[in-house]
């Protein structure tokens, strides 16, 4: 066996594709311990920089004393606590649907939902650049499995125009992960009403930092439940906890606990997690300048870029990848650019398309405009 694999991994190192994982000595802040070595963070998803907040690492030990560790069982056996639950009607009551379900993570969430909802006999259309966890669970879910073009309306009508499937699921990221650009959901949701198929939104990026009260990219774009009638969120991005949720109708949400398998067959996640994740969703909603705040390193941070001519992508939330195309190339400028002390996602395929290797620097609330400025200038020296 091991000689066969080792081939492999050689081959996946000659392509510049071999990945290694960087041990970090602290928490997640937007400052980490490297080998003992201070690094600025720019490649966490702790968008509004609650990993670390005291407030809810309070809750948590709070929710521990209450419950101790670990929930015990499946939800449908005796692991779904009265935490979990609170924490179900507070999220529904967020998102401003009837319902919401709590699933341990988001890829377990997508992998769940899509097989729940549709079967062999009908058809799953991801967009192109979907995260893998929506892409897993359409395969999955053994429906026909069609991609449509980035974003692409007219692509989308034409593919859903062919099929006459009996049910169609049409699925997308809201804010697309590796390119931090949104789904044009109005216009989704429009087609996917005309053909008579259902829409899921993964809105794992823009869930807190989205929307007025950080409801995320449905209530930005101020989407109803008939236009999204499966809206599906994170917990380990801005909310800075871990877990996921579906929202949607009763029968949506009764069905994934009757049918979902990724529900059903896995522990329940611990209750003093959600008792910290309602102690987060306070804060997202209460503490409006961290989104004003966020926005404004954002800015700063596209205007930086633009002056000193880096290949950044259409991007307005904390996601600002910076195109490179050579996976060599780009492990070269991500290596000198952790010596001066910054640390960036380096994405490469397969998370990407070929030939589109990227620095991903996302951008967090604690950040000071010093660091900020600070990154730009090693970007200019790499
Ligand atoms: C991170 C992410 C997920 C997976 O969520 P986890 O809770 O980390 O498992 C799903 N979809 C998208 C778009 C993501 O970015």
């Amino acid at each position: 066996m091991d000689s066969l694999l080792l081939q492999n991994l050689e081959k996946r190192k000659q392509n510049n594709l071999y990945r290694t994982r960087v041990t970090v000595d602290s928490g997640c802040a937007e400052k980490i311990s490297v080998k003992g070595q201070q690094v600025h963070n720019f490649c966490s998803n702790d968008y509004l920089g609650l990993a670390d907040n005291k407030t809810i690492a309070n809750a948590f030990k709070q929710g521990i004393e209450t419950y101790g560790v670990g929930s015990g069982a499946s939800h449908l056996i005796s692991g779904h606590s009265k935490a979990h639950h609170e924490l179900e009607e507070q999220l529904a009551e967020f998102t401003g649907r009837p319902k919401a379900l709590l699933f341990s993570s988001g890829y377990m969430a997508n992998m769940g939902v899509i097989g729940a909802l549709v079967g062999r006999s009908d058809l799953v259309l991801e967009d192109y650049l979907n995260h893998a966890s929506l892409l897993d669970g359409g395969l999955l879910s053994r429906a026909s499995f069609k991609r449509f073009k980035h974003r692409d309306t007219a692509d989308l009508q034409q593919k859903l125009a062919q099929s006459n499937a009996p049910r169609k699921l049409v699925v997308t990221d809201g804010v697309f992960s590796m390119d931090g650009d949104l789904a044009p959901l109005k216009d989704l949701a429009a087609v996917a009403q005309q053909n008579n198929a259902w829409l899921m939104a993964d809105d794992a990026h823009g869930f807190g930092v989205l929307g007025k009260t950080g409801a995320g990219l449905v209530e930005d774009q101020n989407l109803s439940i008939d236009e999204v009638p499966v809206l599906m969120g994170t917990l380990g991005k801005a909310f800075g906890t871990y877990g996921a949720f579906v929202a949607g109708s009763e029968a949506l949400i009764e069905t994934l606990v009757q049918f979902s398998r990724s529900y059903i067959y896995t522990t329940a996640p611990p209750p003093a997690v959600a008792v910290a994740t309602m102690a987060s969703l306070q804060l997202v909603k209460s503490e409006q300048w961290r989104r004003d705040k966020l926005n404004q390193l954002i800015s700063r941070f596209r205007q930086g870029a633009q002056q000193i001519g880096l290949n950044i992508m259409d991007s307005n939330t904390p996601i600002q990848p910076i195109l490179v195309g050579s996976d060599e190339k780009l492990l070269e400028i991500n290596h000198r650019l952790i010596e001066q002390g910054f640390m960036v996602g380096a994405i490469r395929p397969p998370t990407v398309p070929e030939g589109t290797g990227r620095l991903r620097v996302t951008l967090c609330t604690n950040h000071s405009e010093q660091q900020i400025d600070a990154l730009l200038d090693a970007l200019d020296q790499c």
